[in-house]
């Protein structure tokens, strides 16, 4: 009996081995398909505040049945969509991928420039300027690069947005294509020469089906206003307000409204803009057969309209809340439709922003918070007589943006000055005005190594090629934007506190408090692919999210 039970035993092990050796292969395959979605402007607490209506198939799946890193943060200021959409990707910070905001004055050219503007490269599917656009300002590679450079370029990559930075910047150098949204009078999607000479025939299709016309409807709530109580009333001094319209309420006739608020670009500030975003999204699916093999392809989606969104209406507001609800059945159609088409588990998901917003301060103040608006032409009045008086000229300072001085090298050579004595001069002298909280010199974000803190995230936004000679920090709420709306830019956790949710083929389900970083996300997204990481990367695998 012993005998034959150990016989037995024996039989089992080898007629199990094989098996399980084979599934082990499987689970060790890699995704046919990564999607990486960002919702601009979207905080942490959305996934929290909203929760409770929230339907079962859209962020609630990603959050209970994939994995949530509930303390995830931006490393780096300033937080704006650019530098926030390179990062995620890129796994490291402006100071290294170079993208140090979405417009920055160039010391060589002596211009602003926008961060996916390229001259040097033409519109796709438009006569009109908006596609002159490629990732060339961007120094580092994305995941999505080391994918397609793993792959021999069997992999494919498909950037998705309603803005071109959006689109551009997550998918890379090495993108098979970048499709972003031109509104105005035309209302479809375009790319550029960077990536081909003329649109597929699916695009084509789509831009000629009537899809996106078909928005211009009415946005009313999706549920009754009166069950939206985790948010502001409808009605405040708080919000923006559409041309044409005399109050920020519900509903919107948006083919009315459509008439002079740019024509199809209003689409962009509705929730309707995020539905077109994921009806473009699985047509790229679809038309460029993604997923079909095991060899793995990206497709990287950004929905842009929450910003607008937030822009115009606050964090707070009915529209925000609404937009959010929407999103969720969004989200829950663009998943079912890739569990038929590609398989339940046979794709990866991660979820997160490009930065969060802050409530708006009008508001904050109204409850004692404190909070304000920073007096730029004040500032700038004082500040201007301030140099004429120390240095005999006010030219010594070429361009004021981004929060950052920048100074005329050769002027300052010229009048035998010492470069980094003028950058603390000048510190010195804006940190006595009332809205500025802090000042650093450029001199001491290349000398001196700040290991936490403000100062240490001004250090990861800091290009020592691009950035300025003098950095300022306004006080916490202080923004320099309308009365109405919320905005985005700072270190502070308003803007740093951003969903990251990780989902699908090589993902653990669970959850964690321990912080985690933007730049993790690509590192991870490497190491659960087993391919190189992004040329930059400073970020680190978050080991808890990946299954061995
Ligand atoms: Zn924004």
């Amino acid at each position: 009996m012993k005998k034959l039970l150990f016989s037995t035993i024996i039989l089992l092990c080898f007629l199990l081995s094989p098996i399980s050796s084979i599934s082990q292969t499987a689970d060790k395959s890699n995704p046919k398909l990564v999607i990486g979605i960002v919702v601009d402007q979207m905080r942490y607490d959305y996934l929290t505040r909203f929760y409770n209506k929230y339907g079962e198939g859209g962020f609630k799946r990603l959050m209970n049945e994939g994995f949530n890193c509930k303390n995830n943060h931006f490393n780096y200021v300033p937080t704006y969509t650019g530098p926030g959409h390179a990062s995620v990707y890129t796994g490291t910070t402006p100071k290294y991928h170079g993208i140090i905001s979405n417009n920055w004055y160039d010391k060589e050219s002596k211009e602003t420039v926008y961060c996916a503007g390229d001259e040097s490269v033409n519109s796709v599917g438009t006569l009109k300027a908006d596609g002159k656009m490629s990732p060339h300002r961007m120094q580092t590679t994305t995941f999505a690069d080391e994918n397609r450079l793993y792959t021999q370029k069997q992999g494919k990559t498909i950037g998705v947005s309603i803005k071109d930075r959006g689109a551009i910047l997550p998918a890379g150098h090495t993108a098979n294509a970048a499709y972003w949204f031109r509104g105005k009078s035309e209302g479809k999607f375009i790319s550029s020469t960077y990536y081909m000479t003329e649109l597929p025939k699916w695009v084509s299709d789509f831009n000629a089906s009537g899809k996106v016309a078909s928005y211009l409807k009415p946005w009313n709530t999706l549920y009754d206003i009166a069950t939206y109580t985790e948010s502001g009333k409808d009605l405040n001094t708080f919000e923006g307000v559409f041309n044409g319209k005399e109050t920020a309420t519900f509903p919107y006739d948006l083919k009315k409204l459509s008439k002079i608020n740019g024509g199809y670009d209003i689409l962009k500030s509705t929730a309707y803009g995020n539905s077109i975003v994921t009806d473009f999204a699985i047509a790229a699916v679809e038309g460029e057969q993604l997923g079909t093999d095991a060899i793995t392809d990206v497709l990287a989606v950004s929905y842009s309209s929450t910003d607008y969104i937030g822009h115009k209406f606050g964090v707070n507001s009915k529209e925000v809340q609404d937009t959010y609800l929407r999103l969720d059945l969004e989200l829950e159609k663009l998943l079912n439709f890739l569990d038929d088409k590609i398989g339940e588990m046979e794709y990866t998901v991660f979820l997160t922003a490009d930065h969060g917003a802050v409530d708006v301060p009008a508001y904050l103040k109204s409850l004692n918070v404190p909070a304000g608006y920073v007096d730029n032409s004040d500032m700038k009045t004082k500040f201007t007589e301030f140099m004429t008086k120390t240095y005999g000229t006010s030219d010594l300072v070429e361009n004021v943006s981004n929060n950052q001085v920048f100074l005329n090298r050769e002027k300052i050579k010229a009048l035998g000055l010492d470069l980094s004595a003028v950058q603390q001069t000048i510190v010195n002298e804006l940190i006595t005005y009332n809205d500025i909280d802090k000042a650093y010199t450029a001199h001491a974000m290349i000398s001196t190594s700040f290991p936490d803190g403000i100062e240490h995230m001004i250090q990861n936004g800091f290009n020592q090629k691009r950035s300025g000679d003098v950095i300022v920090v306004y006080n916490p709420a202080y923004i320099s934007y309308s009365h109405t709306g919320s905005t985005h830019g700072s270190g502070f956790n308003y803007d740093t506190h951003v969903p990251l949710l990780f989902y699908g083929k090589g993902v653990k389900q669970g959850s964690t408090v321990t912080r985690t970083v933007i730049p993790d996300i690509a590192p991870t997204m490497s190491a659960l692919l087993n391919i190189s990481f992004p040329s930059g990367a400073t970020g680190s695998p978050l080991e808890f999210v990946i299954k061995k």
